[in-house]
Parts: structure tokens; C-alpha cells; sequence
């Protein structure tokens, strides 16, 4: 059965009638009818009626290198037939995920070097908790156990994921919580910079935040910190250069450990192999996933430092964790090329050299002096778009989102595809995207901010 027998109108209808969707409001869904995307290829995507859309979210942050490589398909291929499927559970392994490790040890930083598989950043998120509170216990200090996390954090769907994050949306639906995990501000200074505070000194009290919950809690009683070192799903919030070197600081005073989540920023999206090296963290974690295989095959990465592998080694006995796909063979073929493309090509450097660098300048030149842009940020190839009412006061439009939305739909009308979270459009395109591809994407978000404009300023 293939999809070129069915009509656009003949795919949607199924689509309704069999298929939830994640993160949507089916009722919304039905009556508008899904966009359908067939194929794609380099920076493109295309949908039912050939429609050529520049992708710049990369999938869902997620597709590095791009669309279209054949390597990666051969490979799957090949390993598929010679090993498709055999677990690493009763002490078996097998080649891709040894070598996969290998590799992840020598890019990550210099005091990690192990690593545990799951399917999703989600699953590797749960991972990340439970080894993070069985290290204390391990330690004998099993009330060492409290979680501290940000509010707007993303940290994935599944119940520890929902729980570790910190969108409201989320929580109301989950019924009961995973315990003892506390939330604190975010470091987002568009909105929550005091009048005639500095950056910097608004990027410490965000960390003297972390440092409020751990004192109120009892050092003793705080397992680890969790942050993404740029937040993503919550609108690309780029912390100022005063809160990571903060943070590293308050959690070795305290003697909590640091689980960064990268699940976005890893792989080069910065302009380097992982934020952690951008920003000088030696973190006891680090979550991966998405651009790992840059989406190709469904595969996460929990890296685990030296501390808290040791005593797990040590002092552990047998973990009782793991998934029937961790270090799925496959999957880690796939992630061997995707990291040997990434390498060959140059594209973290690319990213720290050239085109971050011209991402910042293009949105800082073109973009942020616009009638509704409040603020442009980027972070290398992350990037963010406040969208206001009024640019002095920053004022937003009436009924929260609708103005993103409604950017978001010019754009993709005009050939762009971007995401709307609240009153911010984000953007993280793939990392193959040239000085070029930049310039076109700017032309069209400049369109597409024209037309919302008009349409916003009417009503
Ligand atoms: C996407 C994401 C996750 C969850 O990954 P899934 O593969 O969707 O489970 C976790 N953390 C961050 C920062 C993410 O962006």
C-alpha cells in the first residue's frame, strides 16, 4: 500500500479517524486537517501537493545534516542485514553500540565517558534520574534525593520527563508527579529582567535562585540540578554569560550534581560537539538524543560521568534498568555515520566560525528592527523572535500566541517552516544550512512579519 493512491483529502480523513497525534488538539486538527509532508531532500521539504518548504526546524531540532542522505539509509541497511536486532542485556553486546560509545566517550567532556542507550530523550531523561538518585543512595545518602529544575524547562513526555519539566500545561495533566522535584525561575530575561537591571546581574539572581531552593531544602537533601544550557521547546531562552559559571559554582559548594540536558544543543546545533564544552561545564550527565542521528533512526544517549560511574561500578550490583532497545544496532550504525558526516564535513566548526556567527548577524540586522520584534536572540544555530505590540514598552498583541501563530503561518504560507511557543518564533534549522540558505530564510521571515503585521495591526 502506498500513500500515491490516496488523495490529500483521502489521507487526512484516515488520518483523523485512526491517528492521536502528539501535542494537539484533535478537535482543532480535524476541522483544519493535517499538512502532510511526503519527502524531502538537502534543507527541503515537500508535502502532498509538492509544496517546497525550507525546514527551519530541522524536523523537531533534530535533523543536522540535513535530508537526503543516502549513506545513512546504506548503512541501516547493511547492518539491518547482518544484525537487525540482538539485545545488550544478560552480559551480550554487540559491535555498533561499543564502537558508538567509543566515539561519544572521545567527543564528550574530558570527565565523561560512559554510556547508557534508550529510543528517546525522554527515556534517557528517566534514565538520568533514577542513576542520579541511586548514586546518592549508593553513597549512603539516600535522602540526598530532591530534584531542582526551572519552570518552562522541556525535559520530555514521559511521566519523569513531564515531571523534570517544568511546563504548566504539562503538570496539570499528570495526575501525580514524580516527588520531591522543585522548580525555580527560568534565566529568561525578556520578560523577567527587572527595570534598569543588567543582563548579568539578572543572569545571577536566576542562579541565586537555584542556590534558595537547595538552602531551603538542605543541601543534604538535594541530588542534582537539571537544566538545558539553552532552553529549546520553551522558547529558545538564552541564559546570559553570568548564570552557567553561577550555577557550576553553587552546585560544587553544595555538593550537587549538575545533569545537563542536551537533547537539543548536543551534536553541533551550538557550534560545538556539546554546550558543556561552550559553556566550561564538566557535568555528572548529559542527556542526548535527536540530531545524535540527526532523526534518522530513534535513538538516545545518556552520557554518565566518572563519579557517578564509578561508584555505580563499584558499589552498585546490578542496575535494574534498560530498555529492549538500548544500543539498538541499527540505530547505533546510523549514529556512527550521522557523527562521521558531522566530522567530515566540518559542521560544528562551520557552526562556531561561520554561520552561527552570520545567523546572529542576519536576525540582529534584519530582523530585530521590525515594527513587532521585541528581541532577536541566537545561540549558534538556535535562534528566537519576541513578538510585540508595541516595541518600546514591549507590550504583546491580546490573547497570548496568537500573533506567533499567526506569523507561523504567513512563513510557512511563504516557504518557511517555523515554531510559535507563546509570543516567540524559534528557529533551528539544520546545520548544512549556508551564509546563503540564512539570506533566504531572513527574506522570507521578513514577508512573512510584513503580512502578520498587517493582518494584526487591522484587528
Ligand atoms: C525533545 C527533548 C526531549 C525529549 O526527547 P524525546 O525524544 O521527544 O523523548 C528532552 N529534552 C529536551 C531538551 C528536548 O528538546
Amino acid at each position: 500500500m502506498t500513500y500515491q493512491n490516496f488523495s490529500l483529502a483521502q489521507l487526512q480523513a484516515m488520518d483523523a479517524a485512526h491517528h492521536l497525534h502528539p501535542f494537539t488538539d484533535h478537535k482543532d486538527l480535524r476541522a483544519a486537517g493535517s499538512r502532510i509532508i511526503t519527502r524531502a531532500s538537502g534543507p527541503y521539504v515537500y508535502d502532498t501537493e509538492g509544496r517546497e518548504i525550507l525546514d527551519g526546524m530541522a524536523g523537531l531540532w533534530c535533523v543536522n545534516v540535513g535530508y537526503g542522505r543516502d549513506e545513512l539509509a546504506e548503512v541501516a541497511y547493511e547492518q539491518m542485514k547482518e544484525l537487525p536486532y540482538y539485545n545488550s542485556f544478560f552480559r551480550c553486546s554487540t559491535p555498533t553500540p561499543v564502537l558508538l560509545s567509543q566515539k561519544l566517550a572521545e567527543r564528550a567532556p574530558k570527565n565523561v565517558n560512559q554510556v547508557f542507550y534508550g529510543s528517546s530523550g525522554s527515556e534517557a531523561n528517566d534514565t538520568a534520574l533514577r542513576l542520579v538518585r541511586h548514586y546518592w543512595a549508593l553513597e549512603g545518602r539516600p535522602q540526598k534525593n530532591r530534584i531542582i529544575s526551572r519552570h518552562w524547562a522541556y525535559h520530555g513526555s514521559t511521566v519523569a520527563g513531564t515531571s523534570l519539566g517544568g511546563m504548566g500545561g504539562m503538570h496539570d495533566q499528570l495526575y501525580g508527579a514524580v516527588p520531591n522535584i522543585a522548580h525555580v525561575m527560568p534565566p529568561y530575561a525578556f520578560e523577567l529582567r527587572r527595570p534598569g537591571e543588567s543582563d548579568h546581574d539578572f543572569g545571577l539572581r536566576a542562579a541565586q535562585a537555584v542556590e534558595d531552593a537547595i538552602l531551603e531544602a538542605g543541601a543534604d537533601n538535594v541530588a542534582a540540578f537539571i537544566g538545558e544550557p539553552v532552553m529549546g521547546a520553551g522558547g529558545v531562552k538564552i541564559p546570559p554569560e553570568s548564570y552557567w559559571p553561577e550555577i557550576d559554582r553553587i552546585c560544587k559548594k553544595h555538593d550537587v550534581l549538575l545533569m545537563l540536558d542536551e537533547v537539543i544543543t548536543g551534536y553541533g546545533r551550538t557550534g560545538a560537539w556539546f554546550a558543556a564544552e561552550r559553556l566550561g561545564l564538566e557535568p555528572d550527565t548529559i542527556t542526548t538524543a535527536k540530531a545524535l542521528t540527526s532523526g534518522y533512526q530513534p535513538l538516545s544517549a545518556l552520557l554518565v560521568g566518572d563519579r557517578i560511574a564509578k561508584t555505580l561500578v563499584e558499589k552498585g550490583g546490578e542496575f535494574y534498568h534498560g530498555y529492549t532497545y538500548s544500543g539498538h544496532p541499527v540505530a547505533c550504525a546510523v549514529a556512527l555515520r550521522n557523527i562521521e558526516i558531522i566530522e567530515r564535513e566540518g559542521l560544528v566548526e562551520r557552526v562556531r566560525d561561520d554561520t552561527g556567527p552570520y545567523f546572529a548577524n542576519a536576525l540582529n540586522e534584519r530582523i530585530a528592527g521590525h515594527g513587532i520584534v521585541g528581541e532577536v536572540r541566537a545561540f549558534g544555530l538556535m535562534g528566537a523572535i519576541e513578538i510585540v505590540a508595541d516595541k518600546e514598552t514591549r507590550e504583546r498583541f491580546p490573547g497570548q500566541g496568537t500573533a506567533a501563530v499567526t506569523l507561523r503561518d504567513h512563513a510557512i504560507e511563504g516557504g518557511l517552516m517555523m515554531r510559535a511557543v507563546g509570543d516567540t518564533m524559534i528557529l533551528s534549522p539544520p546545520l548544512i544550512w549556508t551564509r546563503d540558505t540564512i539570506d533566504m530564510a531572513c527574506d522570507r521571515i521578513v514577508t512573512a512579519l510584513d503580512r502578520a503585521e498587517k493582518d494584526l495591526r487591522k484587528g
